[in-house]
């Protein structure tokens, strides 16, 4: 047993189907009165509804969360919760509603009560992000983690397919990398391989089926557990290089973690048996393939795109993508500076045309 530090996070979850009947109770218990309702202009009628299950208790709806939070909506938001007095803030929707939960909170130290539909993992994690001048800044700060999550996959079975099977490889992603994080732990350890085969196992369901509930609910149970592991121990290669792509390349998100994951784990084979092990046993082993081949097939086998082709990038950007990722490495456990450039942009090359991993 190796030696570890573990540091609990303080939230609370409320899981089920149906569990947004319990919104009442929870906003309660948080001493709260005025909630300002948050989410996308997609989801705006899920917020109504939100609005509606709390009559008085709703002091507003800001309908407006987009992508990254850019500052100027995260201060529109700031002055509707302090004009109208709101004391909490509910967000209804995926990391990007979340994302603008926490700019508030901030600011503010208004409790968050997020109700998450994509499998993204924002609301377990004290990270926020926020996008000035085109820059993504993003820090840690535990004022943003929600202090209650309600799961209810009854409000995951709009979630389209193809961005059902993305996001979900976005949560597998921070579980993968959990498993050979620099200040990995026991407990995050089980709850990432737990979180890898949920998701696994839900997607082929949901893509058959995509009102499943059972398996709606299996992702977003390995929604809760790989968002967990994202919020308790750090990232590495993987996720540089979809920060990377996608804040200097505009990428969208969960189709960037898809492309990237298994070309990002091939690269780390070598240098973390252990996590490996674990992936391909989440991943149920099938025909002895590598973690990294096992991750490719997950995402092919499910429709998702393999290639950075395919999701926007252009063959010539490979070489300052690789400038990018390199110049500013995050830890990882086969090191990837100036000196590896010539790896990265071999690694790259291999996401550019969607090469399965061997
Ligand atoms: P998203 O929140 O941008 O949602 C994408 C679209 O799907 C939106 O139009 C949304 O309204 C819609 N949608 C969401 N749930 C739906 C549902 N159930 N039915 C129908 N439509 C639905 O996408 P995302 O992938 O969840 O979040 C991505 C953003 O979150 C990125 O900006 C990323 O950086 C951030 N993020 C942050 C963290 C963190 O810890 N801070 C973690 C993960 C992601």
């Amino acid at each position: 047993m190796r030696d570890f530090i573990y540091n609990g996070q303080p939230s609370r979850v409320v899981f089920g189907a149906g569990s947004l009947a319990h919104l009442e109770r929870e906003i309660d218990l948080l001493g709260a009165r005025r909630a300002l309702i948050l989410s996308t202009p997609e989801q705006s009628q899920q917020a109504q509804m939100v609005a509606d299950r709390l009559a008085s208790r709703a002091a507003g709806i800001f309908p407006r969360a987009v992508m990254h939070v850019p500052i100027e909506t995260a201060r529109e938001a700031r002055e509707l919760a302090q004009k109208l007095g709101a004391d909490c803030a509910v967000a209804i929707g995926g990391g990007s509603t979340t994302g603008l939960g926490k700019a508030i909170a901030m600011e503010s130290g208004l409790p968050i009560l997020a109700i998450p539909t994509t499998y993204a993992g924002s609301e377990m994690t004290p990270i926020y992000g926020i996008t000035e001048a085109g820059l993504k800044k993003t820090g840690r700060d535990s004022r943003v983690l929600p202090r209650t999550v309600i799961y209810d996959p009854e409000l995951t079975l709009t979630l389209p397919v193809g961005m059902s099977v993305t996001s979900g490889m976005n949560a597998i992603a921070h579980a993968a990398e959990g498993l050979y994080a620099q200040d990995s732990n026991p407990v995050m350890d089980l709850m990432a391989e737990e979180g890898i085969r949920a998701i696994a196992q839900a997607l082929p369901a949901i893509r058959r089926q995509s009102d499943d509930l059972e398996g709606r609910t299996n992702a977003l149970y390995g929604a809760w557990l790989c968002g967990s592991v994202l919020g308790n121990v750090g990232m590495a290669l993987h996720h540089k290089l979809c920060h990377t792509l996608g804040g200097s390349f505009n990428l969208p998100h969960a189709e960037v973690h898809t492309v990237i994951l298994p070309q990002a784990i091939a690269f780390n084979a070598d240098a973390a048996p252990q996590a490996m092990a674990r992936i391909g046993r989440a991943l149920g082993g099938q025909g002895g393939a590598s973690a990294a081949a096992g991750l490719f097939d997950l995402a092919c086998d499910n429709g998702a795109p393999v290639s950075l082709r395919d999701i926007g990038m252009k063959e010539s950007e490979l070489d300052r993508a690789a400038d990018i990722a390199v110049s500013n490495p995050y830890w990882n456990p086969r090191p990837f500076g100036v000196a590896q450039r010539g790896e990265i942009r071999q690694l790259l090359q291999n996401a550019f045309e969607g090469i399965r991993p061997a």
